[in-house]
């Protein structure tokens, strides 16, 4: 079980991006997860290729580029292009999500499917062995700061056991309401992939955030999975 904070930029100040960015490198960020809302899928609009562009520029680590847009199979690649090391698409736009996630893959970047907390987990079944991650919602999706469903827990523990009786490996994701107080439950449940936006960059510290939430990410690992 290998651990990575993905530091999300949806509630750092945009102003100071580049040192926001360096500053949860230095707290241990593994990766950049960046955050692209249409305003349609979602009701928040945020940023598109060219700030990933810019970002890729400034950032040491791998961006990861969650898209919460309608139509995905469009700007597969402009977000390729900008810099994304990882894409993750929502299910719930995408009738054929095999042939999108196909299209991210034959492009040479990681292929993600993402679940919205009213997703059932079956909705992956059929693609499992085909994803290099799945990110399960733990909010709903459009705005940063918001808690934590608890119920997530199960979810994640079910997408865990999904992958593995199809034979994968693929790690889990978890974004939203990613903090100290539940890094544990979501690690302890499987997940090794954890988005922290407000946790990370709202607090003005995000050097020392970054890192007291990985520290307590790595705390949290089950026995078994620690070296
Ligand atoms: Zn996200």
């Amino acid at each position: 079980m290998t651990i990575r904070l993905a530091a999300s930029i949806l509630s750092a100040n945009f102003a100071e991006l580049a040192h926001e960015i360096a500053a949860a490198e230095r707290g241990g960020a593994d990766l950049i997860h960046v955050d692209v809302m249409d305003g349609h899928f979602v009701p928040n609009i945020t940023v598109g290729p060219p700030v990933v562009r810019a970002i890729k520029r400034v950032a040491q680590v791998p961006l990861d580029v969650h898209l919460m847009i309608e139509d995905p199979d469009r700007y597969l690649d402009a977000f390729v292009e900008a810099g994304a090391s990882m894409l993750s698409v929502h299910v719930e736009v995408l009738p054929h999500l095999h042939r999108t996630i196909s299209a991210i893959k034959q492009r040479g970047v990681k292929a993600g499917v993402v679940l919205n907390p009213s997703t059932p987990v079956v909705s992956i079944e059929e693609v499992a062995r085909d994803l290099d991650y799945v990110l399960v919602m733990t909010v709903n999706p459009g705005f940063g700061g918001q808690s934590f469903i608890p119920r997530s827990v199960d979810k994640i523990r079910a997408v865990r056991a999904l992958l593995q009786s199809a034979g994968s490996t693929a790690p889990i994701e978890v974004d939203g309401g990613i903090d100290l107080h539940t890094v544990g439950l979501v690690v302890d449940a499987g997940a090794e992939l954890l988005v922290a936006g407000h946790a990370i960059c709202g607090g003005g510290q995000p050097e020392q955030a970054a890192r007291a939430l990985k520290q307590a990410a790595l705390a949290a690992r089950p026995q078994a999975a620690r070296p």
